[in-house]
């Protein structure tokens, strides 16, 4: 069997064990050091904030965000529901609410229209969110402007969580950076990875010294270990900040292979009908981490998981798209708006999308099995 086609697999540049050997002969092998300090710096700089915290998940740098923003027992927060868990998570940890706002068509990510009705229900009932994360799914930025003025309007401050949108921009400003607090992620199968990794950025320097003091377990400036909050063990490793310092000096040229494995895809799987690509809003630029496709059930035959049997069948890897927070069993009860009553935009996603190979080191000739597979396997009704 030919070998297996991964949905995103590790790519390294070469350059990462640079970093690491610096680490050991100097070693610094801690959660602390120069390449934490200077990937904070080069990322910072490449996004375009005022500073950056290195942390062990982009998982913890939400929890910090939260945590930051004051979010404790009994608050609510809205949050995408089209995302990975790891999007809520944290607001349980904190002991709030999460309260799930649907996704629109033009992006996928979180509809305004469904923001703006969840908050006049909350204005309603007297208690306004104390903070709303806002998801870059699958590389394409949220409507940023109109999520904004709405948050900005109600006075509650924006997480965004661009752990999947490293590298996009929203009218020519990189993804990440349009709120209170930005998240990114480099777990294994992101855009690029550090094995697993986070990042916090924010144009608000002090906050950003508070997410690093928390994120050492709290310490007070005593000699004899001093606590007066409870903190976390968060901070990145000197080794692993080294893996994404060479990683980070690629990342635009990972933005350009996966927006190159995605033109490839339209080329090859365009011409089927009812089958659609994720759009990319207009003034926005993907980094397209995921190729994303739905499959018309009126149009195709083959359903989104048994494509995915298929697939798997063959040693390629596809998935779903996000299953909905609002529908996991984890979250069955809580709060949920929707785009429009009668068509739950999340839901249509989860249940037509699949989330195609996207790899940057994948070759042409597997891109290639790959589509000729997705072919044979879709007639047309
Ligand atoms: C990967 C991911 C996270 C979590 O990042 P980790 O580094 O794995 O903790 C959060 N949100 C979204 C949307 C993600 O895709």
């Amino acid at each position: 069997m030919a070998d297996r086609i991964f949905l995103s697999a590790p790519h390294m540049s070469g350059n990462e064990q640079k970093y690491i050997n610096e680490a050991f002969e100097t070693n610094w092998i801690a959660p602390l050091g120069p390449n934490v300090n200077a990937f904070e710096e080069e990322l910072a700089s490449y996004a375009g904030t005022k500073g950056a915290a290195a942390l062990s998940s982009g998982t913890a740098a939400i929890h910090l965000a939260l945590d930051l923003l004051e979010v404790r027992k009994g608050d609510t927060v809205f949050c995408s529901s089209l995302t990975f868990i790891a999007s809520a998570n944290p607001i349980v940890y904190l002991g709030a609410e999460p309260v799930f706002i649907d996704s629109e068509p033009e992006t996928w990510n979180m509809s305004p229209v469904a923001l703006e009705r969840a908050f006049r229900d909350a204005e309603a009932t007297g208690q306004l969110p104390k903070a709303v994360v806002v998801v870059n799914l699958y590389g394409q930025s949220a409507k940023m402007d109109e999520l904004n003025e709405i948050c900005d309007r109600y006075g509650v401050p924006v997480v965004e969580d661009a752990a999947e949108s490293l590298g996009s921009t929203y009218k020519g400003q990189k993804s990440g950076t349009f709120g209170k607090f930005g998240v990114y992620s480099f777990n294994g199968n992101k855009i690029i990875t550090t094995s697993g990794g986070g990042m916090l950025v924010s144009n608000d320097i002090e906050e950003l010294k508070r997410a690093r003091f928390l994120a050492t377990q709290a310490r007070d400036q005593a000699k004899h270990y001093q606590h007066s909050v409870v903190g976390y063990n968060y901070r990145m490793s000197n080794i692993l900040a080294g893996v994404g310092r060479a990683q980070l000096e690629v990342l635009d040229q990972r933005v350009e292979a996966k927006r190159a494995v995605f033109e490839r895809y339209v080329e090859g799987l365009g011409d089927i009908e009812g089958l659609e690509f994720m759009p990319e809003l207009e003034g926005t630029i993907s980094n397209r981490w995921l190729s994303v496709i739905t499959l018309d059930p009126d149009k195709i035959k083959v359903a989104p998981y048994a494509l995915i049997d298929a697939l798997d069948a063959e040693n390629i890897e596809a998935r779903p798209v996000w299953k909905p927070l609002h529908i996991q069993p984890v979250f069955e009860g809580k709060k949920f708006f929707a785009h429009d009553e009668s068509d739950v935009v999340s839901e249509r996603l989860f249940a037509t999308g699949v989330c195609l190979p996207s790899g940057t080191a994948m070759t042409l000739e597997e891109q290639k099995r790959v589509i000729e597979f997705i072919r044979k396997q879709i007639k047309p009704l």
